[in-house]
């Protein structure tokens, strides 16, 4: 069983959403853009996209990693619990959340034994519960620190959501808690198993355009306040700052992956306009440079307030690729233009985060590393740091902690 519904996403930004029923393997929807329309649901008899299967197949349901997802809000319900039904390595087994009733519904819905759901005072009892072998962490980021520091001490392996934490500090406690619990972290870097990502490296790894110089990053929308979603990030005590720990953070990342370099150099600007409420806690608009080894620089925008955009550009000495969108969850697009002509890189979309789940599972299950362990999450977290620090002072700063991405793609 498939189903497919098509929905407005956070704060205005389009987003499609995949529901699907019962699966396995990741699923991906060929000409999805073209079949769906943004606004409506598939109207009744349309035909649904085919779906394919990519990677290795499914495993028998029983035999797949269990999963408890901590914190039942936006990302969680629109996103995380129906990619569960496309995944092949993990099943859904426990729920931990605030607020009991809904999790009771969820769990009905998705089929969880109410006897697996637990509150955030509850939680650490998980640690007797032999079902839950991953906890994904997907509470307002100042939270992301303590309920990951509990789930490693419970003997978990934990995938916590971006930003990894508010402070570096922080970060280097959630490494050193999953090293002593011998267990694995992970941060839910999704846009490292998008299509659109992955072809975009490797097109740079084969030199498709030459030399990079220059990377460009804008990634933005407009926040509501009234969204439940939208406050919290607006308070520095749940959110650790602004647009650049919540969005800008794709840019930077994006320009550490596309260059596949480390910078040595930030500097950077804000701006908060003091007659918008919103800004009274976290920043609106940042504007920073990256400089890499190689001589490339990269200069990236992130906002609150400008209308929804996500795009990446890389121009190289021979040529231009552009990603725009680029990290959004079911619509990308990857043009490349060189001397020898303008094309469009036709690719799949994929559930990302089917992607991920299953990346770590499989990690879990075969004993190997992660694409994205903790020292990735707090190499951008550092970063951040560096950047507010650099617009504070008013001057670049020089930055290097000799920390190098162990998978590239
Ligand atoms: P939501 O506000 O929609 O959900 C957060 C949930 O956390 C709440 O619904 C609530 O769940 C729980 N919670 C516990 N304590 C608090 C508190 N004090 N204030 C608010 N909520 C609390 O946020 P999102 O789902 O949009 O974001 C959650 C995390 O996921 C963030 O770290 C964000 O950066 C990340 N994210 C990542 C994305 C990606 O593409 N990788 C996209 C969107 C977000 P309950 O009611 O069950 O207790």
């Amino acid at each position: 069983v498939s189903m497919i519904k098509v929905s407005d996403g956070i704060a205005g930004v389009s987003r499609r959403e995949f529901l699907y029923g019962v699966g396995g393997g990741t699923l991906i929807a060929s000409q999805f853009a073209e079949a769906a329309q943004p606004s409506a649901p598939l109207a009744q008899g349309q035909p649904e996209p085919k779906l394919q299967r990519v990677g290795e197949p499914p495993i028998e349901p029983s035999r797949r990693v269990g999963w408890a997802v901590v914190g039942l809000g936006k990302l969680a319900l629109d996103q995380v619990l129906p990619a569960f039904g496309a995944c092949g390595k993990s099943r859904l087994v426990a729920l931990v959340s605030g607020d009991r009733a809904k999790a009771q519904r969820v769990a009905s819905q998705y089929g969880v034994d109410p006897k697996h759901i637990y509150d955030y005072d509850s939680y650490d009892a998980i640690a007797q519960d032999p079902a839950i072998q991953v906890v994904y962490i997907i509470l307002p980021n100042s939270l992301h620190a303590n309920f990951s520091l509990r789930a490693s001490r419970a003997g978990k392996h934990v995938l916590c959501e971006k930003p990894m934490a508010i402070s570096a500090t922080e970060c280097q406690q959630m490494i050193d808690a999953a090293a002593q619990a011998q267990r694995k972290l992970m941060i839910g870097y999704r846009c490292h198993y998008e299509p659109c990502n992955l072809a975009a490296i490797n097109l740079l790894r084969q030199g498709e355009i030459g030399k990079i110089r220059a990377v460009v990053t804008d990634n933005g929308q407009a926040i509501d306040p009234t969204d439940p979603a939208g406050e919290w990030r607006l308070r520095k005590s749940l959110a650790g700052g602004g647009s650049l720990m919540d969005i800008g953070i794709y840019g930077l990342n994006a320009a550490r992956y596309l260059t596949g370099e480390e910078p040595i150099e930030v500097a950077a600007m804000v701006n908060s306009p003091g007659d918008d409420p919103r800004f009274r806690e976290v920043e609106d608009l940042v504007v920073f440079t990256l400089r890499f080894p190689s001589g490339a620089i990269a200069h990236c925008s992130t906002s609150y307030s400008y209308a929804a955009t996500s795009r990446f550009a890389v121009q190289g000495t021979t040529g231009v690729l552009t990603l725009d969108p680029a990290t959004t969850y079911y619509e990308h697009a990857l043009h490349v233009k060189t001397e020898k002509g303008s094309r469009k890189v036709e690719l799949h979309e994929i559930n990302q985060f089917a992607a991920e789940m299953d990346h770590f599972s499989a990690a879990i299950l075969n004993q190997q590393p992660v694409k994205s362990p903790g020292e990735e999450g707090m190499q951008d977290v550092r970063l951040m740091h560096s950047i507010y620090e650099a617009a504070r002072l008013g001057r670049p700063i020089k930055i290097d902690w000799t920390y190098r991405r162990p998978m590239q793609a």
